[in-house]
């Protein structure tokens, strides 16, 4: 098989604007006129925001960011919250100050945000009242001082957003907003994003300013959201339908397809912050939504959760899943559930600012199992494990090109040389393409593995691991869970003295496995937990250079794990 394309992107894609000059000040070809119907919606108080109103916001807080605390090309805002109404204003705020953002998730631990802030030097962070806290112990750790971490929602001890925007409204246009020279949307720095990528730890993937604009504009021509593209009725995202934001905006996923894919069609979001089942189905019915982004765990309640009989989702017309592997057997439990939806999947990575593929137009229900076709200006590879290109329907690497792809890696040029060579993104996904160009990701080659959609990294936990007392190596890999998709699952070799404590008292050995699974629990957000469990080995299989053979333990804890 040769290259394969997507189809050719059909429009001009603005390469002199910010994320937010595109949004809020700009008329795209692809983008319906702008209505006077909300923008975001606050699922709790049922608030409406129209545009006007958070175009004034982010000029606020443009504003008073830059009053107050003089954030200035290049400076890092880290946010940490659950999804906000004010997340997207803070965002573009500061982008028109010419800065960048990392969004980080917000109920991490004070360890793992304080790697993150240290990863991509943050100097101000915006948390949530609700996880003010770690916010502080993290900013304390990393030398940042307390009056630059400011806080949505109310705050009795800390500077709030709602009090810098309106600062930021009652004085005059202190700033200069940060204007990009033709070509410059290419590689000025947007976003810092966190993904693992094919190996080791967490790493902030850089995203320049294009790359979203790029990336809603391959989805618009896709699903064909110009009025003057397709007849009204076959169009997936029209203005007057309505998207519920439950997926983390902290997520490229959410960040791109929620936040920004949503408003471009002119779609009033729901910002719905924390993911429970029976609210979410209230939110669904309270403000009648059509248009369900979603990833597999959620699809997998949807067809088997008691309540929803009790719900009217009849709503529904549209339905995505991605971030995970979604088999043929849910779509097909889905399409009983919502008989009238259109459903199928999306894939993608961090690292190519989100969509990749998509089920295109033309289906009502995706391909179940595909993970769709490629997106307009997308070039695939399939490059088999000899390096040589794979046939139709023969596995192996899927390589991209996208003019959607990341820079690489921040601040770290070993991991950005191994994953984008020659402009060609590995993936380190195996996947399969049919004749027809349906794409099947049928295996993952990298370490990573997906938790209910979240990324957890093998060598984050391996190290938390290491720091046990009685660990003296370990290798984690990944179990399949009928929720989760996959949890980890830990492999462990004893010190001595744990070992023979251990041989000599067989009950040892659970008091042991308990205390290294607190260890992760205890230092680990909770999606990191050891649900596989622990086992021990007496030593960890490595090869003659001293790499891991972790596809050796991944079978062995899959052969352990097999029902019966
Ligand atoms: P992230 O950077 O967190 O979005 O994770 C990207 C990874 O998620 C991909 O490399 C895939 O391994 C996985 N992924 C995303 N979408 C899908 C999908 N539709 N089917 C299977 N795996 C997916």
């Amino acid at each position: 098989m040769p290259e394969i394309y997507g189809i050719p992107l059909d429009t001009a894609i603005p390469d002199d604007l910010t994320i937010p000059q595109f949004f809020l000040d700009s008329h795209h070809p692809r983008r319906p006129v702008r209505t006077d119907a909300p923008w975001l919606i606050e699922d709790e108080t049922g608030r409406h925001i129209g545009f006007e109103e958070i175009r004034a916001r982010t000029f606020g807080f443009a504003n008073g960011l830059s009053l107050r605390y003089g954030i200035k090309e290049e400076e890092v805002v880290l946010i940490f919250s659950p999804n906000h109404v004010d997340y997207a204003p803070a965002i573009w705020a500061t982008h028109r100050l010419g800065g960048i953002v990392s969004t980080a998730n917000p109920s991490y631990t004070v360890g793992e945000l304080l790697y993150q802030i240290q990863v991509v030097k943050a100097t101000l962070i915006i948390a949530h009242s609700s996880s003010l806290q770690t916010a502080l112990d993290a900013a304390l750790a990393a030398g940042i001082p307390s009056d630059r971490v400011i806080a949505f929602g109310e705050s009795s001890c800390q500077p709030t957003v709602e009090s810098i925007i309106q600062f930021g409204l009652r004085n005059e246009l202190a700033f200069v907003e940060r204007r990009l020279k033709k070509g410059e949307a290419k590689t000025k720095v947007a976003l810092l994003c966190f993904s693992s990528g094919t190996t080791g730890k967490p790493k902030a993937v850089t995203i320049a300013h294009y790359a979203p604009i790029v990336n809603i504009i391959q989805m618009a021509q896709q699903i064909k959201v110009n009025e003057n593209y397709a007849p009204w009725k076959e169009q997936r995202f029209r203005l007057g339908d309505i998207a519920a934001g439950v997926l983390p905006f902290y997520h490229i996923y959410a960040l791109v397809v929620c936040i920004h894919l949503m408003t471009f069609c002119g779609m009033p979001l729901v910002v719905i912050p924390k993911f429970n089942f029976t609210d979410f189905l209230k939110s669904i019915e309270r403000y009648r939504v059509t248009h369900l982004i979603l990833v597999p765990p959620q699809i997998v309640l949807l067809c088997k959760h008691p309540a929803v009989k009790d719900y009217d989702l009849s709503g529904i017309r549209y339905l995505i899943s991605g971030a995970a592997p979604l088999s043929a057997e849910l779509v097909h439990q889905l399409t009983k559930v919502m008989p009238n939806a259109q459903i199928g999947q999306g894939y993608g990575l961090t690292e190519s600012c989100t969509s990749i593929s998509l089920y295109p137009t033309s289906q009502k229900i995706g391909v179940p199992g595909s993970a769709g076709q490629l997106n307009p200006g997308v070039v695939a590879r399939v490059v088999k494990s000899d390096g040589s290109l794979a046939g139709y329907n023969e596995p192996g690497e899927l390589r991209v090109k996208s003019p959607s792809l990341a820079l690489g890696y921040w601040d770290n040029e070993p991991a950005t040389r191994e994953t984008f060579v020659n402009g060609w993104l590995c993936t380190g996904d195996e996947v399969i393409i049919r004749e027809d160009n349906e794409i099947f990701i049928v295996d993952r080659l990298k370490e990573i593995m997906k938790v209910r959609g979240f990324q957890v990294a093998p060598a984050e936990l391996e190290g938390c691991i290491l720091d046990h007392p009685d660990v003296a190596d370990t290798c984690v890999v990944p179990v399949p869970d009928d929720y989760s998709g996959e949890v980890p699952l830990a492999f462990v070799v004893l010190h001595v003295s744990a070992a023979t404590r251990v041989e000599k008292d067989p009950r040892e050995a659970d008091k042991v496995k308990a205390s290294i699974m607190k260890h992760v629990t205890d230092n680990k957000i909770a999606y990191k937990c050891l649900a596989g469990g622990v086992e021990f080995i007496d030593v960890i299989p490595k090869n003659p250079s001293g790499k891991l053979l972790r596809r050796l333990l991944r079978d062995r804890a899959r052969q352990l794990k097999a029902p019966g």
